[in-house]
């Protein structure tokens, strides 16, 4: 894939930017070690106060970096702008928190036979990340925030269709005080992954992005014996029972399915509906995901803007003609139209069953797939029959039912009444084939620490 921004709205392309070379490559290493050496020496409330000045910076930034995601990979600008200010958020949250996070923990010094005894988390040094495009700040920064403030430092390898947002994170933190090589952008393809994680001053690797990405990156991260957080792939199901609001779960639907242009890890996937209420929950469904608008994402009244890539689109367009041959419903959209621009339309198809691919499938479009279930235990059992398992959506005001989904539904994350979103304070990942590990919140920093044991006898 070369590294270039193409605009997905007319397919043309922009700007093309050459791989670093592997001695530039060579050189950021060694100043991200650098980097490391002199930003564990700061303390949190140094690295608070240049976290505190990236998200200023951000704040204003905003419009010129919203409207270059926009450029770049096809997002609304609204959205692109809830995502700039998500990130300022996440960068104060952490210079707010990152100290009690990390703070000592004591062991009882009797039971170890010591005089003090506690547990510390030290940083790890360089830690390698590999993000992918479709949020192009925010994956990053999720990583970026809480690592810096760990005392950690960032080589950041993002995907080759959003090269310029990559080098505005390349400067955002040197801009904002933190040393020389706390955080870099390599201009690399995924070809460069294996040399720079195999290099043994790089400590650790987090990927957001494909399961197949993330089989590769394990895989050497394993012969090397490194830490790895692993964000990879969903397909979140979005289960409706008879006591829901259902006019409300309607409504949620169509954001929970078409947020980012359907482009989400959490979007809902699968919508999996009570027999009771199927066809009243489908129909408001169908007239949601109908009344969007698709259109230029750089207007205010545009919903759904294109797909970020043509591979993309060509992605959504099999799995549906798919699912259509094996006897499947297209209740709206289901055809790409004609012209430049890589664009499809919220569809929602009804009929899912398991010889179609979307039934196994992530489909990373705005594509809803509809599936009727007779019980709450067939709902579970649908929800559950995937590789997957990295959000769950459920609607129900039956507090029992609520209970058993928590306990039940296979994911790293539960909503119930709600779309599945992160937030700085909640812990994001997966289980199964959506990764391991787990970022934001507490348990995101302490994901690459050293929790070192000290007695003191
Ligand atoms: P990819 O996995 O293709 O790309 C993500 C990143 O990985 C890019 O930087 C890419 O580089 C790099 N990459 C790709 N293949 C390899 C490889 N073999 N070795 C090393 N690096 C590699 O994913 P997409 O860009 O297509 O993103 C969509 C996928 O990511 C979906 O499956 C989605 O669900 C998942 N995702 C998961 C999220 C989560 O938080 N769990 C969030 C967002 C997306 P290059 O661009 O140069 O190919």
């Amino acid at each position: 894939m070369p590294i270039a921004t193409t605009n997905p709205v007319t397919g043309e392309l922009l700007k093309t930017f050459d791989a670093m070379a592997e001695d530039r490559i060579d050189q950021a290493i060694g100043r991200s070690v650098d980097g490391f050496r002199a930003l564990r020496q700061t303390t949190f409330a140094q690295r608070a106060a240049w976290m505190r000045a990236a998200a200023d910076l951000l704040d204003a930034d905003s419009d010129d970096v919203a409207a270059l995601m926009t450029l770049e990979m096809g997002k609304t600008l609204a959205a692109a702008r809830a995502e700039v200010a998500k990130c300022a958020t996440a960068c104060r949250y952490y210079a707010e928190h990152a100290e009690r996070f990390l703070a000592d923990e004591p062991a009882e010094p009797s039971e170890v036979g010591a005089v003090r005894a506690y547990a510390r988390y030290q940083p790890l040094g360089p830690v390698l990340a590999v993000m992918p495009w479709n949020f192009p700040l925010w994956q990053a920064m999720r990583f970026a925030a809480p690592a810096l403030m760990a005392g950690n430092t960032g080589l950041l390898k993002h995907a080759s269709n959003v090269p310029q947002t990559a080098l505005y994170l390349g400067e955002l933190f040197a801009r904002a005080g933190f040393p020389a090589g706390a955080f870099q952008t390599l201009l690399v393809g995924s070809d460069a992954v294996e040399r720079i994680l195999t290099d043994p001053r790089v400590r650790a690797a987090t990927l957001t992005g494909s399961e197949g990405a993330g089989r590769s990156i394990a895989a050497i991260a394993g012969r090397e014996l490194k830490k790895t957080v692993l964000e990879l792939g969903g397909s979140d199901p979005y289960v409706v029972l008879p006591t829901a609001d259902l006019d409300r779960a309607a409504e949620v639907a169509a954001t929970a399915r078409c947020q980012n242009n359907g482009q989400s890890c959490i979007a809902a996937k699968r919508f999996i509906v009570h027999t009771d209420v199927y066809d009243q929950f489908v129909d408001a469904f169908v007239a949601h995901m109908s009344a969007l608008t698709v259109g230029d994402p750089m207007m205010d009244t545009t919903d759904v803007g294109p797909l970020a890539t043509e591979q993309g689109r060509r992605d959504a367009e099999e799995q549906v003609a798919d699912a259509v041959g094996k006897g499947a419903t297209v209740r709206c959209g289901g055809r790409a139209p004609e012209g430049a621009g890589w664009w499809y339309p919220p569809t929602v198809v009804t009929g899912i069953t398991p010889d179609m691919r979307m039934y196994a499938e992530e489909v990373f479009a705005p594509v809803a797939g509809g599936y009727r279930a007779a019980s709450l235990d067939e709902a579970i059992e649908l929800a559950n029959a995937t590789s997957y398992g990295l959000g769950a959506n459920a609607w129900t005001g039956d507090p029992d039912e609520q209970q058993r989904l928590v306990t039940e539904l296979e994911a790293g994350a539960v909503f119930i009444n709600g779309m599945v979103t992160s937030y700085p304070q909640l812990p994001f990942g997966g289980i199964k084939n959506s990764g391991y590990g787990r970022e934001l919140s507490a348990a995101g920093i302490r994901e690459f620490c050293n929790l070192k044991a000290v007695w003191v006898g």
